[in-house]
């Protein structure tokens, strides 16, 4: 199995290029945020802990989450996942080298977005959600054809909680703080990669896949 991950700050457009490289990559997208998601929606102990912390901005904490990925990874059968959301720490960075020992995986590369604070502010204020099945629309960009409704299922549409102004500034601070550490990580092991997402998706997929192709094999893929 490979991975490749996607990093970036939140609202650069990691679920959109994930979903593009599925198709293009014949890999399967895995966002740890889903997965949190999918826990609270079940309403279960540890989801509602999930919700208090993700409607603070806050992130949940490494071993929950590394939980959550190791039990998703070990029963799907699959070529190769693209992780959206993971790792967002150095800590879960080294859990996931030693998951894919353990899996026998190899990751082919680390794709991270790059954007400014002030597009991403409002790219999320503008971001709908669908509550019933998770489809993304944008007021702007991608309107759905009903003011709030899904196209998909016919849903509701809201605003995701964490998405509100405050909180996507600490989610930023958080990340910026974050990012280096992770990217001397992966640039030691020459597997990092900039690439600018302050374009059409398209363009930003197309340059995500000439790097992969490229650099598949090389620079220290096993973990
Ligand atoms: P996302 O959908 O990737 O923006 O994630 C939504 C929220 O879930 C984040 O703001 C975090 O609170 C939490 N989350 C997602 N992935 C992780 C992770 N790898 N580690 C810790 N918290 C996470």
């Amino acid at each position: 199995m490979i991975f490749l991950l996607l990093m970036g700050p939140p609202g650069s457009g990691k679920g959109t290029q994930a979903k593009m490289l599925e198709d293009r990559l014949g890999l399967r997208h895995l966002s740890t945020g889903d997965l949190i998601r999918a826990e609270i929606s079940q309403g279960t102990t540890r989801g509602k802990e999930f919700e208090q912390r993700i409607n603070q901005g806050m992130l949940v904490e490494d071993s929950q989450i590394f939980d959550l990925l190791r039990n998703y990874l070990v029963k799907i059968d699959s070529r190769g996942v693209i992780l959206d959301g993971f790792p967002r720490t150095t800590q879960q960075a080294h859990m996931l080298n030693d998951l894919a020992a353990e899996l026998s995986a190899s990751i082919t590369g680390v794709f991270s977005l790059t954007i400014d604070d002030r597009a991403i502010v409002d790219r999320l204020g503008a971001r709908l959600v669908c509550q019933s099945c998770g489809a993304s629309f944008n007021k702007t960009t991608k309107p759905p054809r009903l003011d709030d409704i899904c196209d998909l299922c016919g849903g509701p549409l809201g605003v995701r909680s964490d998405d509100r102004p405050e909180t996507v500034l600490v989610r930023l601070q958080d990340y910026a703080k974050r990012r280096d550490d992770i990217a001397s990580f992966y640039q030691n092991k020459h597997l990092w990669h900039d690439v600018d997402a302050d374009r059409a998706p398209e363009l930003v997929c197309d340059a995500i896949c000439r790097i992969f192709k490229n650099n598949v094999g090389k620079g220290e893929s096993k973990a």
